[in-house]
């Protein structure tokens, strides 16, 4: 049985830490901060999740709340102006739901499951003799830091990231008094033209169910006044005052005025989506081998993240159960990254041509979709794979052809 550590409790690295000590490894794991430390800090995402990942947590035995949080088993996008005239509208329905539980929940209640399972959790915040102190003890080092700094101890991989700097600005906000469009409970994602995106669903935080909301302001737009926001109360009051500006249509779902969940429930910040190097050497020599948002981060406009890390944690661990005896060197880590990788670039294209001005041939299957269910159908389900959409979704001349198999003129 093999010895791993692993740096970083969070989606990925709970998940493979579970699924290594379940099969019998030893398992040495690393967290900065502890679960009360998680449960009473700051929000960090709002982790909408869908099916194929959220069914990997169910082999794990670790989706505690299928039954206790709200779901929600619809997509709609929306494009409109400031004055809520529409240029498109399209819903689908997803073949399974999707969830959301704040981290702050999600993460201190898998810290338990590790230790109950034997898992040696450890509190401390890593750094490089860190981490060759865990090398020389462990067959295996996994960093599982997220978006945390150590992560840049391996290299960008310029083929792989197209931006060098963050293409939106983000405000994350939970709310109460926010309520539920009419109908089926769905991920609505509005975007403006120009300004940004406006993307909201139903979530479990602290105090039970709420609306999770995330503004995506483009860098220099009108949105993107976020500079002298610096308490809770003044990130809620941006937040409505750019709900109503440029979201009129959203705007009317607030009640009254919209209240946050809790004195933490905001969170700002800017993602350069970037790829990098998954192995990395450390100054002994040793190796260590990125995993999830340590290696490959997107801008969270299309919800991918949290669905990436369980997929990472599932690839990673399947390679490390089929290893057996066998030394996890760096052509097993290059291999295991290249088999996540084969799914993560849809994901990172996906994301990425959300991020920027849409190319024609991606706005006519958007278009499509408003009036064929069977489009708004595939695009509502490629939230949770968004290589089911290949090739057509992805390349211009498949695009032509999938439109003109369906009836509609490109
Ligand atoms: C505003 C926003 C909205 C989002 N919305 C969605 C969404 O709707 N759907 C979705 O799927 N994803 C979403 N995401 C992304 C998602 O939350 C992340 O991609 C996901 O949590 C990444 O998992 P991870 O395991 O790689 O890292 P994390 O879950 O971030 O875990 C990393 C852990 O490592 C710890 N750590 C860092 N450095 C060290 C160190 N040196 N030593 C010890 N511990 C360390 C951190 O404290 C953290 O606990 C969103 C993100 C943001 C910012």
């Amino acid at each position: 049985m093999a010895k791993v550590a692993i740096v970083g409790a969070g989606q990925a690295g709970l998940h493979l830490g579970i699924g290594l000590l379940m099969a019998g490894h030893q398992v040495t794991m690393l967290s900065n901060r502890t679960g009360e430390q998680i449960a009473a800090g700051t929000v960090t995402s709002s982790q909408s999740m869908y099916d194929m990942a959220l069914g990997f947590e169910r082999e794990l035995g670790i989706d505690y709340w299928q039954d206790c949080s709200p779901q929600y088993s619809a997509a709609q996008m929306r494009l409109a102006d400031d004055a809520g005239n529409i240029g498109m509208f399209w819903q689908g329905l997803m073949d399974q739901p999707g969830q959301s539980i704040d981290q702050r929940i999600k993460m201190p209640r898998w810290m338990e499951r590790f230790e109950e399972l034997g898992g040696d959790l450890v509190i401390e915040d890593a750094d490089i003799a860190t981490l060759e102190r865990l090398s020389a003890g462990h067959d295996l080092v996994i960093v599982a830091s997220g978006k945390g700094e150590i992560g840049k101890l391996f290299e960008r991989n310029p083929a792989r990231s197209p931006f060098t700097q963050p293409q939106r600005v983000l405000a994350l906000t939970y709310v109460h008094r926010f309520n539920p469009r009419p109908g089926r409970p769905a991920i609505c994602i509005n975007i403006n033209p120009g300004v940004g995106e406006f993307v909201s669903f139903p979530g479990l935080t602290l105090d039970g169910p709420c609306e999770i909301f995330t503004i995506e302001a483009i860098p220099g737009g009108p949105m993107d006044i976020w500079g002298d926001v610096t308490t809770p109360a003044e990130h809620l009051a941006v937040s409505e005052k750019l709900l109503r500006e440029h979201f009129p249509i959203e705007a009317e779902r607030i009640d009254g005025h919209l209240e946050l969940t809790d004195d933490k429930a905001v969170l700002r910040g800017r993602i350069t989506p970037t790829t990098r190097h998954p192995v990395a050497t450390l100054p002994s020599g040793a190796l260590v081998f990125g995993i999830a948002d340590a290696v490959c981060v997107n801008d969270p406009i299309t919800g991918q993240g949290s669905n990436n890390a369980a997929k990472c944690a599932k690839v990673y661990l399947d390679a490390i159960l089929a290893r057996g005896d066998a030394p996890f060197d760096a052509a097993w880590m290059h291999d295991t990254f290249e088999t996540y990788w084969d799914y993560a670039r849809y994901v990172v294209d996906y994301t990425n041509m959300t991020l920027t001005p849409p190319p024609p041939h991606m706005l006519a299957i958007l278009k499509a979709a408003e009036g064929n269910a069977e489009i708004a159908h595939l695009m509502a389900n490629s939230f949770n794979d968004p290589k089911s959409i290949s090739p057509w979704y992805y390349d211009p001349a498949e695009a032509e052809a999938f439109l003109a198999s369906h009836a509609v003129a490109a």
